[in-house]
């Protein structure tokens, strides 16, 4: 397949078109963000670790029945994906309370949650990526009540693999964010599913081994990630 020029270029990622219609190739940088891209920073071997991650991740989904975007791993940093039409929201899981949930309800970090939670944030940096809800979905036409739905039981289907997968290498699976886009008409996870859009505790110290390394300073951001793609037998 033959790399085109740049389309898109994300905080993380860029987004290439190819010689083929319905494919992009999605290359992986070191570029870190954090607080909508007010802070910016170059973290050795983040590219490549999120690449092999969410491949990984991705492959396993596929293997358990959900439709996604991933279809080659062609270098350490770049991926063939099919091009999706972004629904432009994200969709975020919580099983344990961290992050903005804690500041938006006042309620404190590491409650779990018997029942998950559901969100969904408009992505947009320049509003913060507020919360919005079905009836804006379909107010503003940024999807129809069907993808609303599929969008839903999926993030709880993959809620379900995933939860088991780390629980497995001793990891708590806090929250995530997931995108999905249209391919051909169907609604089909897109994105990346990496420890910079997860939130990821040791089950017994609560260690964070995810983006919240970066986040809040604690160092060894990379070699969180690493320690969970060992735990989880992701080659790197
Ligand atoms: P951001 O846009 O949030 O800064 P990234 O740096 O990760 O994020 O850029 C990747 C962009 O590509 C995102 O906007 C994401 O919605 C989009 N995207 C992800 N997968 C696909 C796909 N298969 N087809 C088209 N766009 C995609
Ligand atoms: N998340 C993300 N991108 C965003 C916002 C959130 O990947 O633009 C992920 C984040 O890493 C966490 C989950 O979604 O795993 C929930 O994030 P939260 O709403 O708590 O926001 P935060 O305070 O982390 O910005």
């Amino acid at each position: 397949m033959e790399k085109r020029q740049e389309l898109y270029r994300g905080k993380a990622k860029s987004v290439y078109e190819t010689d083929d219609p319905d494919h992009y190739i999605m290359l992986y940088r070191d570029d870190t963000s954090a607080f909508d891209g007010k802070i910016i920073k170059q973290l050795e071997r983040k590219g490549r670790t999120n690449n092999h991650f969410n491949f990984f991740i991705m492959k396993k989904l596929e293997e358990a029945g959900i439709p996604v975007h991933v279809e080659e791993m062609i270098s350490d940093r770049e991926c063939v994906v099919k091009k999706l039409k972004m629904v432009p929201v994200e969709c975020v899981v919580r099983n344990v309370t961290a992050g903005s949930i804690c500041k938006r309800l006042g309620v404190k970090e590491g409650l779990e949650l018997e029942h998950p939670t559901f969100e969904f944030f408009l992505k947009n940096d320049e509003l913060h990526d507020p919360m919005v809800n079905d009836s804006h979905i379909l107010a503003f036409g940024w999807g129809t009540q069907e993808q609303i739905d599929t969008m839903r039981s999926m993030s709880f289907k993959i809620n379900g693999i995933l939860k088991e997968l780390f629980d497995k290498a001793n990891l708590i699976l806090v929250d995530y964010k997931l995108e999905f886009g249209l391919y051909k008409g169907e609604i089909m996870l897109g994105d990346e599913f990496s420890p910079d859009g997860c939130r990821l505790w040791d089950k017994d110290t609560k260690k964070k081994l995810d983006k919240d390394r970066f986040r809040q300073g604690l160092g060894e951001v990379i070699e969180g990630y690493e320690e969970v793609a060992r735990r989880i037998g992701c080659p790197l």
